[in-house]
């Protein structure tokens, strides 16, 4: 096996710590381990290391990457198609944020384990914690008590902000500023990187205007699973008209009655289009659809799409959204 200080190099070795002998003894008993410890030198020696980026989920994380270019170094915490409100982060998980120099987050209480995170590890922490969607107003709950199923467990706020193109400019806004900041020398790349791609979140806005305009508003009714689409809903004229999941726990007893009572309304509306994740369970959603002659079309809700398939970036996600609730709306019209 080769000894570590074969793979560095001579000019390294020079400047490296005393104590080889340790170094190298961690590297026979743990090849990773070592070849961390390389990079680690490499990094902690170059000249110009990038800024280290953590975002809680992909969609933030594909925001981030298309702001920061080649200049950052992305990675996503939450894993895609795991549900973030309940997401318990591992010690590993825990690791990457403290070594992170910038955490994006999505704010508005859909990462509860980031209050944890700052109350152990400090406020060296906190300077580093970004709210992407910080600065503008956030659906609340009056507006989710429109919907008479549904009683979201986001307390306050509606955190699904990314359905709305308009939000994640400010995301774009946000994270310009935090990256300018923490790395002037590359500010001009990095509002240019910007500028570009918030134009193509307008062209996006506007083509996702464009397919539901050409359906009727009376057409555009829908039934989600725990009101993640409010965003979009207000955006483009579209009326959820109700919830599956009162919360995100176990259902209760008076879900039967709320499921007897959403039928209902889905009969009154003419609503038959159910919008689930692909990660939720549908067996509820295919009763329902099942007893009132719905359908049921499934859509990546809280991240993006696995990396290589359709929507495994965020305008993708976006246009397959898109294309597949108006498809379902206009197919099932009456
Ligand atoms: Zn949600």
């Amino acid at each position: 096996m080769a000894h570590l200080a074969d793979l560095v190099p001579v000019e390294m070795q020079l400047v490296a710590p005393h104590s080889w002998r340790t170094i190298e003894g961690v590297y026979v008993n743990n090849p990773f381990l070592g070849l961390g410890l390389v990079l680690l030198l490499l990094t902690t020696f170059s000249e110009a290391a990038p800024l280290r980026i953590v975002a809680t989920t992909s969609l933030i994380a594909d925001v981030a990457a298309a702001v920061g270019g080649n200049d950052v170094e992305v990675t996503e915490l939450i894993p895609r198609t795991v549900d973030p409100h309940a997401y318990e982060p591992t010690p590993r998980d825990m690791a990457r944020l403290q070594n992170a120099d910038v955490i994006f987050a999505n704010g508005l209480g859909l990462e509860s384990f980031l209050d944890r995170f700052l109350a152990v590890s400090g406020a060296t922490h906190e300077n580093k914690l970004v709210i992407v969607s910080a600065g503008r107003t956030p659906r609340t709950d009056e507006q989710h008590g429109k919907e008479i199923t549904s009683h979201h467990d986001h307390g306050e706020t509606d955190p699904h902000v990314w359905f709305d193109p308009t939000w994640v400019q400010l995301w774009v806004e946000n994270i310009t500023s935090a990256l300018a900041e923490r790395d002037p020398e590359h500010a001009s790349t990095y509002r240019s990187n910007a500028a570009s791609y918030h134009n193509q979140l307008s062209t996006l806005d506007g083509w996702i205007r464009k397919q539901f305009d050409a359906i009727q508003p009376q057409q555009r009714i829908i039934v989600t699973e725990h009101n993640e689409l409010g965003y979009l809903a207000d955006r483009y004229g579209v009326t959820v008209i109700g919830t599956l999941l009162p919360n995100f726990t176990a259902l209760t007893e008076s879900s039967a009655r709320s499921l007897a009572l959403l039928q209902k309304q889905m009969q009154d509306s003419g609503a038959r289009v159910v919008v689930v994740s692909y990660s939720a369970n549908s067996t509820m959603a295919e009763r329902l659809a099942r007893d009132t002659g719905a359908r049921v079309v499934r859509i990546y809700t809280h991240s993006l799409a696995p990396i290589g398939s359709d929507a495994s970036n965020y305008l993708s996600f976006m246009s397959a959204t898109t294309t597949t609730l108006t498809d379902a709306l206009r197919e099932e019209a009456p």
